[in-house]
């Protein structure tokens, strides 16, 4: 199985590139910020309780998040291979990301990190909500919240997979299709 984590601040493109990925290589997409957008939509308990969170610009609580991503991999147990979208973001979820994956008899491939500057970054988020309506890209204070959450919660993430030696990063700025170039390459080096 090819089982990638695609990881970046917010607006680096995860969901650009995830697409881009699949379409190459047959993989099930689990973007946790899709999926809880969609319990949002829905009026789910899940969504209510996800809502208070993304609102303030903050992570939904690790056990929530974690008991989410594991139903919806168990709903796939025939795919090729899983592209995390926005998971893992702390440590705790990396950790049962591995355990998970052990007991299923198979384990992350690697960590592509998309790297794009701070300032292009809200300049990104800032045109995404215009186009998408998304609440949480169109305040700039919940902006600012998330990626300081980022940098403080979820940048460590990186080390526990440098310390797997599954750590590889990609430029994000460019074209979509140089930055998929970019990342099928890495793909083609690590997948074995
Ligand atoms: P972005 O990467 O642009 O911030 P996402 O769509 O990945 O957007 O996530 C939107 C929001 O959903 C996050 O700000 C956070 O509140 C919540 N969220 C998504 N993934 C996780 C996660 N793995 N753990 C906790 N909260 C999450």
């Amino acid at each position: 199985m090819l089982n990638l984590v695609l990881f970046g601040p917010p607006g680096a493109g995860k969901g650009t590139q995830s697409k881009k990925v699949i379409d190459q290589y047959g993989l099930i997409h689990l973007s946790t910020g899709e999926i809880f957008r969609a319990n949002i939509s829905n009026e789910t308990d899940l969504g209510k309780l996800a809502k208070k969170y993304i609102d303030e610009g903050k992570l939904v609580p690790d056990k929530v998040t974690i008991n989410m991503l594991q139903s919806e991999v168990n709903k796939h147990e025939q795919s090729k291979g899983f592209i995390f979208d926005g998971f893992p973001r702390t440590t705790i979820q990396a950790e049962a990301l591995d355990k998970f994956m052990s007991s299923h008899g198979t384990k992350i491939t690697g960590m592509i990190a998309l790297e794009v500057p701070e300032k292009e970054l809200k300049e990104r988020l800032h045109k995404r909500a215009i186009d998408s309506g998304r609440t949480d890209d169109a305040n700039p204070t919940i902006i600012t919240n998330r990626i300081a959450v980022y940098n403080k919660e979820t940048a460590p993430v990186k080390e526990y997979y440098k310390a797997q030696n599954k750590f590889y990063t990609i430029k994000g700025e460019g074209s979509i299709d140089e930055i998929a170039t970019s990342i099928f390459n890495t793909i083609e080096s690590i997948k074995g």
